[in-house]
């Protein structure tokens, strides 16, 4: 497809989107404006022992080379910029913006609020920016929740140290609250203007938001990804007072505590795998932790279903997403039973049915439209660096 200057039209040129973790690179070249991925691939190892890729500084070079081996030269592809998935963007960034030298030694101060995805981040930014010679983007997960009203984003904790050490509800996900809130306005043929949302993104880790006339107005992750849902591996809420329970009575440090709660909890800590379908797998075969968890990660779910459907006072539409929300029937049935008092019920041929396209879950008719959008965070983080950078000059 061609425009009137006979040049490919900006929207059809590639986007490259690039999310650097601390050891690995995932990337994909994405159409921002069809959503069609022209490559996609990951980059891992990154810096461990016997690998080949030393630093993030190799992980881009072999990720030119992959393109390359497909026929991708990125310097002849087209690709009009590079959008980088940044998952704190602290108080500083409630936008997408176009990353200089400052905004990157912003990124990497913010490291402290995300220790474990900020750094590197700013690794992958810094070895992209010195190989590809177009405009970066940052577009940052804690955005979508930047507009969270003060009582939502408020801890009740000394408003001096609140300010001195930054701290408040950020949430994350954002990129796939946002995607997922603006998909689902097309699939009822309601305005977004119009529409109270609650989304339950459940991945491996997991995050539910509640969304005004695509707004977002509360959201379960905080500070960190750690509050909120059960997770794969993090335990979501726990009382606060277990920290110092833990590090009197067990003798943890700070970073074992930190270990624990983020890393050997939730699904895992109680049954010993963080991954669904194996969890499905020890439940089907009668086993107790996985039966236990499986009940846990439930009961979180149906308490912030409670607390959005309060905080909203009217729920519109209520959609699943992410690896297990899309593909896993067995959860959705399990966290809407018994709300049909509330307007909210499945159609169970639908929920059933196995399916990738966005669709409707719930019965013609029902007070509460219950949907499954696939997320795309790649294509939201394609789009945003192309709006951000079609923007006139200011
Ligand atoms: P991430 O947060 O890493 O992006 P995903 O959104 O891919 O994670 O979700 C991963 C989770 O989704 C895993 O627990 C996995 O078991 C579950 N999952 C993915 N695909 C399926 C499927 N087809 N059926 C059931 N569960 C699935």
């Amino acid at each position: 497809m061609t425009g009137p200057d006979g040049r490919a039209p900006r929207s059809a040129a590639p986007v490259l989107v690039l999310n650097a973790g601390s050891s690995s690179l995932k990337y994909q070249l994405v159409v921002p404006g069809s959503g069609e991925v022209v490559a996609k691939g990951t980059v891992e190892r990154i810096g461990e022992d016997g690998s080949d890729v030393a630093d993030h500084t190799a992980a881009v070079r072999q990720m030119t080379a992959e393109l390359t081996a497909q026929g991708l030269e990125l310097a002849s592809a087209g690709v009009r910029a590079v959008g980088h998935r940044v998952v704190h963007g602290g108080p500083d960034f409630s936008d997408p913006v176009v990353i200089t030298d400052a905004v990157v030694d912003q990124i990497r101060d913010l490291s402290p609020l995300a220790p474990l995805h900020n750094p590197g981040a700013v690794a992958g930014i810094e070895a992209a920016r010195a190989q590809l010679d177009v405009p970066h983007v940052a577009v940052f997960d804690t955005a979508f929740f930047a507009g969270l009203p003060p009582a939502a984003a408020t801890y009740a904790i000394p408003r001096e140290l609140a300010e001195r050490y930054r701290i408040r509800r950020y949430g994350m996900h954002g990129t796939s609250h946002r995607y997922v809130s603006r998909a689902v306005p097309g699939l009822v043929g309601r305005p977004l203007a119009e529409l109270n949302q609650i989304v339950l993104h459940l991945g491996n880790g997991a995050s539910a938001s509640a969304v005004r006339g695509g707004q977002a107005v509360d959201t379960s992750m905080g500070l960190t990804p750690l509050q909120g849902l059960v997770m794969g591996t993090r335990s979501g809420d726990v009382d606060p007072g277990l920290h110092p329970y833990l590090s009197r009575e067990a003798g943890l440090t700070v970073d074992e505590i930190d270990t624990v709660l983020n890393k050997q909890s939730g699904l895992k800590g109680l049954s010993g795998v963080n991954d669904f379908r194996a969890l499905q797998e020890l439940r089907e075969a009668g086993d107790a932790g996985a039966e236990l968890a499986f009940g846990v990660y439930v009961h979180r779910l149906k308490h912030y279903l409670g607390a959005y459907l309060a905080v909203l006072g009217r729920l519109d539409v209520l959609t699943f997403t992410a690896g297990v929300g899309e593909n896993n029937a067995a959860v959705r049935t399990a966290v809407l039973v018994g709300l049909e008092g509330l307007g909210i019920s499945l159609e169970p041929a639908r929920n059933e049915a196995a399916s990738r396209e966005a669709r409707v879950i719930s019965p013609d008719g029902s007070p509460v439209t219950v949907a499954v959008v696939p997320t795309n965070e790649e294509l939201e983080i394609a789009r945003q660096t192309l709006a951000l950078l079609a923007l006139p000059a200011p």
